[in-house]
């Protein structure tokens, strides 16, 4: 959208809300649908080429507003994280929508924060199952002190700080020459570490670390993870929206281990802060972490609605997913990988480390992250 449109489309949005707000006394307070209604409205998948406005907006009346702010908020975000997921080549369980799938994704604030999400899931799923092996009660606290959790010395700060929070220990293993974490390495820490009576139980492997766009090896570290019982997170921050070519899906190789998968549309996909996308194969992992029932928070739908404040650390949300599907459908996935094919140096530096570093000063000299 060029300038001019822009300005002409922003000032018909002020007149939408206007609008609105006038005839707020006509509209319901409480919706009318069920769980689920959004589905039959939308398609299963993002449009390849791309949309007009017009059509866009109008679906914001037809779509968005018979569900006002609550189940419309949660049921676009999951269409729309489904959109995105067979969009990137992920999963098929980590789709809301999908008869075998127990898992989904939820739009997060940041990467640090799904990162943290992750690891508190993987933490209470293992403290879990130590308890029922030990058979006595034993203080949660005395079980966390035992974890430990790995990352590639190459990984994000948000990882350590995931650890500092959290009280877990993390240890950042050595590299490769191509600064790739590799599955021998993580095989030998987990072996040392529980020599030493601690208890491994969860990988954060990085595809596209932000120093240098190296690639943790997944189809390594995936089956290691599975044999020894461990979580694996993927931070895919920046380097994620590279998957919408399908030619750039070679470092997924061993996606299909993984319990939990992030990355940031808000740092290459041309979509505004915030936006991190999050997806994780086991839904129930996340809600025995952060459910919580007070009697002023349940509804009749309870059951049958899927509520992601059980999700994520907030109960309060935004609809973050608006703009996720207003970015899918005006650029057209067609458009959205000729934006990843045609970023300079950057094809180039995916296949190439030896450019990497190139990448990674162009991305902060161009400002393309944030
Ligand atoms: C940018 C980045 C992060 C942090 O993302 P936030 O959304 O700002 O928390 C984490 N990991 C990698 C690899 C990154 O590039």
């Amino acid at each position: 959208m060029q300038a001019e449109e822009y300005n002409r489309r922003g000032k018909e949005l002020v007149d939408y809300i206007t609008q609105y707000l006038g005839s707020i006394r006509e509209r319901r307070v409480i919706p009318d649908v069920k769980p689920g209604y959004m589905r039959e409205l939308l398609p299963d998948a993002a449009p390849t080429e791309p949309e007009d406005w017009e059509s866009i907006f109008n679906d914001i009346e037809k779509v968005i507003m018979p569900g006002a702010s609550s189940p419309a908020c949660t049921e676009l975000e999951m269409n729309v994280m489904d959109w995105l997921c067979k969009a990137l080549g992920l999963p098929s369980f980590f789709l809301h929508h999908h008869p075998d799938s127990r898992g989904g994704g939820i739009l997060q604030s940041t990467v640090s924060e799904s990162t943290l999400v992750a690891l508190l899931a993987a933490r209470k799923d293992k403290i879990l199952q130590l308890r029922a092996e030990l058979n006595q009660d034993v203080d949660d606290s005395i079980l966390n002190a035992r974890l430990v959790a790995y990352a590639s010395d190459q990984a994000h700060s948000s990882v350590e700080k995931a650890g500092l929070i959290s009280l877990v220990k993390i240890r950042f293993l050595p590299t490769d020459e191509q600064l790739s974490l590799r599955g021998d390495t993580l095989k030998q820490a987990i072996q040392e570490d529980r020599r030493r009576g601690l208890v491994p139980f969860m990988l954060c492997a990085t595809l596209g670390t932000t120093g240098v766009c190296a690639f943790d090896k997944l189809s390594e570290l995936g089956p290691a993870c599975a044999e020894e019982g461990l979580w694996l997170h993927v931070d895919a921050a920046y380097a994620g929206s590279a998957y919408f070519c399908p030619e750039l899906r070679w470092s997924l190789e061993g996606i299909e281990f993984a319990d939990s998968f992030v990355f940031n549309p808000s740092k290459w996909m041309m979509v505004h802060f915030d936006c991190t996308a999050f997806w994780v194969k086991d839904k129930y992992k996340l809600q025995q972490t952060f459910n919580v029932d007070p009697v002023y928070l349940r509804h009749e739908n309870s059951q049958a609605a899927t509520d992601f404040m059980h999700w994520q650390i907030p109960l309060s949300r935004r609809f973050r997913s608006l703009k996720l599907w207003f970015a899918m459908r005006s650029f057209g996935l067609k458009n959205l990988q000729a934006h990843i094919r045609n970023v300079n140096v950057t094809e180039l530096s995916l296949y190439h480390p030896i450019k990497e570093l190139e990448l990674s000063l162009s991305v902060f000299t161009e400002g393309k992250m944030c």
